[in-house]
């Protein structure tokens, strides 16, 4: 896997391509960019087929090793490997080792196993275990274990150096695994970089895994509210500081859209897209507004183009702890709004259904709901990176990021 930067905006917001994909031959993916986020190798609640009808549905999707780890025996027996298995072939294969879509309890992770969450409970990963799953699945790309059990303002200085010094053991352990075996040696890998909240952690962190010989780089340890912002940023451009500039940056949990602009400008290149699922799974359809030719911020835009009912929902969401980038259809005052979830929007949803019709279907619990919320918060999330790359390349990034961030 190469990096190849082509625009770089005041030294670290980095527009590019990561190119030269194994198996893929020509193929690339666009940065900044997410990779769709998977369950059980699928996007949730979505059939392949719909899935492939959002447009800019990305090339890169990420496997979630919690999703699928209970049927590793099978994908041995299969041989194959998970991306014949599941019919993603075509897709390139990133395996994560914990679920960005689930909160993952506190407090299983010991010297020599790391615990992952699957729907039969906990099951404990040593080196030999995971390197061994991905012997069978065959990922075109994957992240070395980690242990990321350090809760900002919890974890003692101990318990954070202790994560750092398990990870880059499990870091070289699998690196030794690697190197040494034919069915691994050209998958790429990436360290994951730990640290907690402690500054000398994370710079230590990261200057030992960029030691490594790796494809890229996994910032982890960035999801919690626990962490003001300013302190989140400030370890992040620590970190960002620390590695190679031609090498690839992804980050877990950073997925709320002002999240995303900041991330994006200290220089990280790759996200996921579990915040769209989760959104989906609240029963809340995305509408920020993204477009950086007009002038509005993101409350005047919500609110110029709704109803009085809606701008009292709009209010009340925000004080029920629902992000301001979101509407909750679950709000009774949907119930004859027979407009689509968002005006212009161009999804399979929006063009033919309309908010009092998912709002039906969420009351009486009909499956159809989280299908079309889903195919409409992948489309607006996917748009919405499409939107950042472009803005890079109009120089018209700080007027994105002054929409999105103005929205309190
Ligand atoms: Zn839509």
């Amino acid at each position: 896997m190469k990096l190849v930067i082509k625009q770089l905006l005041d030294g670290s917001c980095r527009l590019g391509q990561l190119t030269e994909l194994g198996r893929h031959t020509g193929r690339v993916i666009d940065v900044p960019g997410c990779l769709m986020y998977t369950r059980g190798a699928s996007a949730p609640h979505l059939t392949q087929d719909m899935a492939k009808t959002i447009d800019k549905l990305p090339f890169g999707i990420q496997l979630t090793l919690p999703t699928l780890a209970e049927n590793h025996e099978v994908i041995e027996d299969y041989k194959l490997g998970i991306g014949s298995f599941t019919s993603q072939q075509d897709s390139l294969l990133f395996l994560s080792v914990q679920d960005p879509g689930t909160t993952i309890p506190s407090g299983y992770n010991e010297k020599q196993f790391v615990s992952i969450w699957t729907t039969g409970g906990r099951m404990r990963l040593s080196t030999a275990t995971f390197t061994t799953m991905l012997k069978n699945m065959k990922p075109d790309w994957f992240e070395c274990l980690y242990d990321g059990d350090v809760v900002p303002g919890t974890a003692s200085k101990k318990r954070i150096r202790k994560s750092v010094d398990r990870t880059l053991q499990y870091l070289d352990d699998c690196l030794e695994v690697q190197q040494n075996s034919p069915e691994l040696k050209n998958i790429e890998v990436f360290g994951v970089i730990e640290g907690g909240d402690s500054h000398d952690e994370r710079i230590r962190s990261a200057k030992e895994t960029a030691k490594r010989p790796l494809s890229g780089f996994v910032l982890d340890g960035f999801q919690s509210d626990a962490l003001a912002t300013d302190v989140k940023q400030n370890l992040m451009m620590s970190v960002l500081k620390e590695l190679p500039e031609d090498k690839p940056r992804l980050i877990h949990g950073c997925g709320r859209p002002d999240q995303v602009m900041q991330a994006v400008e200290l220089g990280i290149d790759v996200f996921d897209s579990a915040f769209p699922y989760s959104v989906t799974e609240s029963g809340c359809a995305l509408v920020f507004p993204f477009s950086y030719n007009h002038q509005s911020n993101v409350d005047s835009a919500v609110l110029e183009q709704s109803t009085d009912q809606e701008k009292s929902n709009y209010v009340n969401d925000n004080k029920a702890g629902i992000s301001r980038y979101e509407i909750n259809l679950t709000n009774e005052s949907y119930k004859s709004d027979f407009t689509p979830l968002l005006a212009d929007c161009k999804c399979y949803s929006c063009q033919n259904h309309t908010k009092a019709y998912i709002n039906h279907l969420l009351v009486t619990k009909e499956l159809l709901a989280r299908v079309l919320l889903m195919i409409h918060n992948f489309h607006h999330y996917f748009e919405f990176f499409e939107t950042i790359r472009q803005s890079i390349r109009d120089d018209k990034f700080q007027q994105l990021k002054k929409i999105i961030m103005d929205s309190t």
